[in-house]
């Protein structure tokens, strides 16, 4: 079983001629709304890989709750363990995209903002079973702390989205940052060649391994002294946004059915190259038949 602690939001996605200054009011086109947050994007990554997938997080009392709840169960997530938070809303980010594609976000996290170490003591049972937990950054740290301490099998902690002196969880046993997320994890500037990146995710002491993703550069692998740079597929990329998402999710998926870290971090950049293909976080994560039909192409 795999256990995700993290966020729910529902992303409000508008298409504005330009984005608004202060003062300003822009009238955009057409209100579309998606299922996200970080940790239900990995929840349901997971599970349309076909992993057992329990989900601990909160949700507020409004419409957009059963939203949220009901898309992560539709894809096969375990979301008993999803607490209802009196008179507060449910996490929402509301984004502006410009005719270039360029994004403005506000992300307000309401009831993420309200995930507790009880909560997370509440939901021992999959904590403690689960063979990998998988933690980010959407959630209060306390929450992250206390699920590091409970968790039963191996501790994978994506530190998204990029937070500065954020402090991961000591018992860590896998630590996948994107390259902003390793600056902000190291106070180092953003590594450019793979020397600097092994340089900087050296620094991060404690973690059993880390795996640092690349986007189009694929991902470099650190287990000791050791340093393995894996290249991305070769896709046609026509909207990246949740690529990280769907590769967490794929990781801890291979990682929980026992393959090596090498080979789990392959078959995660393949599922991760898929969902760039295709738009929106959620419906672009592949399913399993997915990426076995690209690997075996
Ligand atoms: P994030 O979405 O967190 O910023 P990345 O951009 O590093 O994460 O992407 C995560 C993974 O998705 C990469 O390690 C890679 O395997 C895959 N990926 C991202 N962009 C591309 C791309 N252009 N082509 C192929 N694979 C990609």
């Amino acid at each position: 079983m795999i256990a995700v602690v993290g966020s729910l939001n529902l992303d409000l996605v508008a298409p504005v001629p330009h984005h608004p200054v202060p003062g300003e009011t822009v009238l955009g086109g057409d209100i579309v709304q998606h299922p996200g947050g970080k940790g239900a994007n990995q929840a349901v990554a997971a599970a349309r890989l076909g992993g057992e997938v329990a989900f601990v997080g909160r949700v507020g009392d409004d419409a957009a709750a059963d939203v949220l709840v009901d898309a992560a169960r539709a894809q096969g997530v375990d979301t008993t363990h999803i607490r209802r938070t009196e008179s507060v809303p449910t996490g929402r980010a509301l984004i502006a995209v410009n005719p270039h594609g360029e994004n403005s976000i506000i992300v307000s996290p309401g009831a993420n903002s309200r995930l507790t170490a009880a909560d997370c003591e509440a939901a021992w049972s999959p904590l403690g079973a689960a063979k990998v937990t998988v933690l980010q950054q959407e959630v209060p740290d306390s929450a992250n702390h206390a699920a590091a301490r409970l968790a039963g099998g191996l501790v994978l902690y994506n530190p998204a989205p990029a937070v500065d002196g954020a402090v991961p969880p000591v018992s860590v046993d896998l630590l996948v940052p994107n390259r902003t997320e390793l600056a902000a994890l190291t106070g180092t500037p953003e590594a450019g060649t793979v020397e600097e990146i092994v340089a900087a995710a050296r620094k991060l002491s404690g973690a059993g391994a880390v795996v640092v993703t690349l986007g189009g550069d694929g991902v470099l692998l650190l287990e000791g002294r050791s340093s393995l740079h894996i290249p991305a597929f070769a896709v046609t990329p026509t909207d990246t946004t949740g690529a990280g998402d769907s590769f967490c999710g794929a990781l801890a998926v291979a990682l929980a059915e026992d393959r090596t870290l090498e080979q789990a971090a392959r078959w995660a950049c393949a599922a991760a190259a898929i969902s760039t293909t295709r738009t929106g976080a959620q419906p672009s994560s592949p399913t399993r038949d997915e990426v076995e039909e690209f690997l075996a192409a």
